[in-house]
Formats: C-alpha cells, sequence, structure tokens
C-alpha cells in the first residue's frame, strides 16, 4: 500500500511494459490513470485491475501523444479530477525500424515525436503541478538502443538516448522541489513490440544477453515501482537497465 492516496499517469498503457506498469502500480493502492490510443484495451485493464481486487484502480484515458495539446490537455484534465499528479511514467512509444540509407523524413519524424517530443510535452505541463506540490516522480522508460546503439534503429536510438539526456537536465532542474526524474531502460522484452521480429533476430538477440532470456513486462514494471515509491527519494537522474545484463 506504499502510493496510497497517489495518483499515476501512465502512457502507452493498454498494452504489454504499460499494462504491466499501471497493474503494479494499482497493487500498490495508486489511482492509475492509463492512456492510449485503444479505449477498448484501456477499458479492459480498468477491468482487469477490479476483477483482481487490487487496491488501487485504473482509469482510462484514449489520447494520442503525438499531439501536443492532446498531451496538454490529458495532464489538465487528471489535474483537475484528482486536484495532483504524484507520478508520471511516459512510457509509450513506437519503432519504424529501418536502415539509415533507406530512412525517409517521415520514419524518423514519427519516432521522434512518438517517443521524444510526447515526453517532453507531458513532463513540461506534469512538472508545474508537481513544482507547485513540492513533490513528485517522474520516470521515462527508455531502452538499451538508446545506451548501445542499435543497427536499423537510428530513428529509435535517438530518441531513446534523446529521453536519457532530457531526463538527466529535468532531474537537475527539479531535484529542490522535491521530484525525482529517472529512467529506465529495459532490453529485450516480451511484448507487441518485439513479437513482430522473425525468429532468427530474436535468437540472435539471445545469444547476447548474458541471462541468455528475455524479460517480461513485469520486470520494467517492478523498477518503476521502485522509483515511484518513497524508498527511491534520494534516486535521481539515473538510468536503471532492465535488460538480463546486455548494456552492461
Ligand atoms: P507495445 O507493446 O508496442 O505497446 C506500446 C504502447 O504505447 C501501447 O500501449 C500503445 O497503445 C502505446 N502507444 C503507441 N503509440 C501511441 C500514441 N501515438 N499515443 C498514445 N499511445 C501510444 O510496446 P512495449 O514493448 O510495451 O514498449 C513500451 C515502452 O518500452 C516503449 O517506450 C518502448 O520503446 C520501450 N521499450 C520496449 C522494449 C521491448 O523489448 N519491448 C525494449 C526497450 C524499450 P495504443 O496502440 O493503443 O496507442
Amino acid at each position: 500500500m506504499q502510493l496510497a492516496n497517489q495518483v499515476a499517469l501512465v502512457t502507452g498503457g493498454s498494452r504489454g511494459i504499460g499494462r504491466a506498469i499501471c497493474l503494479v502500480l494499482a497493487r500498490a493502492a495508486a489511482t492509475v490513470v492509463a492512456s492510449a490510443r485503444s479505449q477498448e484495451q484501456l477499458a479492459a485493464l480498468a477491468e482487469e485491475a477490479r476483477a483482481q481486487g487490487l487496491p488501487g484502480r485504473v482509469v482510462p484515458r484514449a489520447v494520442d501523444v503525438t499531439s501536443r495539446s492532446a498531451c496538454e490537455e490529458l495532464v489538465e484534465s487528471v489535474a483537475q479530477e484528482f486536484s495532483r499528479i504524484d507520478i508520471l511514467v511516459n512510457n509509450a512509444g513506437i519503432t519504424r525500424d529501418g536502415m539509415l540509407m533507406n530512412m525517409d523524413d517521415a520514419q524518423f519524424e514519427d519516432v521522434l515525436t512518438a517517443n521524444l517530443r510526447s515526453v517532453f510535452w507531458l513532463t513540461r505541463a506534469a512538472s508545474r503541478y508537481m513544482v507547485r506540490a513540492r513533490s513528485g516522480r517522474i520516470i521515462n522508460i527508455s531502452s538499451v538502443s538508446g545506451i548501445m546503439g542499435n543497427a536499423g534503429q537510428c530513428n529509435y536510438a535517438a530518441s531513446k538516448a534523446g529521453v536519457i539526456g532530457f531526463s538527466k537536465s529535468v532531474a537537475k532542474e527539479l531535484a529542490r522541489r522535491n521530484i525525482t526524474c529517472n529512467v529506465v531502460a529495459p532490453g529485450f522484452i516480451t511484448t507487441d513490440m518485439t513479437d513482430v521480429l522473425p525468429e532468427n533476430i530474436k535468437e540472435r538477440y539471445r545469444q547476447l544477453i548474458p541471462c541468455q532470456q528475455f524479460g517480461e513486462p513485469a520486470d520494467v514494471a517492478e523498477a518503476v515501482l521502485y522509483l515511484a515509491s518513497p524508498q527511491a527519494r534520494y534516486v535521481t537522474g539515473q538510468v536503471l537497465a532492465v535488460d538480463g545484463g546486455l548494456s552492461m
């Protein structure tokens, strides 16, 4: 019950890692506003939290984070309805892989907007409430690609490296206001995002991971819970890789 009475906003909550984050935060008794584009999947998640009898609850909000105004309205609506935003988890993300020489502008821009600009818009809007409350937790989901780079992902790696630089800067700006900003960098996690990869590529990745297995969404969610918890009050500006040792 460590997040009782706290309000969390989680983007990309409908599937994969974001869905697991919503359930873990609701397990810790937070009120979790879960956003993504698919209202249907969000409603199913809210129902699942109820069915599991979790002490917190999941509130669905269908939003496309590639729109600045939609991001700002999302934060305003949460602040108005609950009068607070204690935790922001910027998790929504996409891939549009391709080799540099074949990558068109839209492929690059779309990934930058979904994965990095959205983080800027949401963090800027939410930080105004956190600064007023002199308290807050911002957790941004990057990737090992943003740390190590990855062939075929120059757009994605640029966006995820950007999330790391952004988060460290925000951490420095907001530390004196009792607001932490940290990054979780997942390695290879079993979700829709990675299911699309051909088996031979998956096998190649598996061999590169020291613990020789892919992670589960819950592995990432537990790291987010720690960073959102009171126990992590003295941790800020850090990048926590949840990757079976891949990036070490
Ligand atoms: P996923 O299964 O593809 O889920 C992506 C989530 O983001 C969905 O909830 C999706 O919901 C939402 N989303 C995508 N575009 C959106 C938009 N324009 N507006 C609002 N929501 C949007 O991906 P995942 O594997 O869980 O990844 C979650 C995060 O972890 C991402 O930032 C990803 O880059 C990062 N990550 C994943 C892995 C991995 O191995 N899986 C590794 C490293 C980092 P809708 O489609 O309903 O909008």
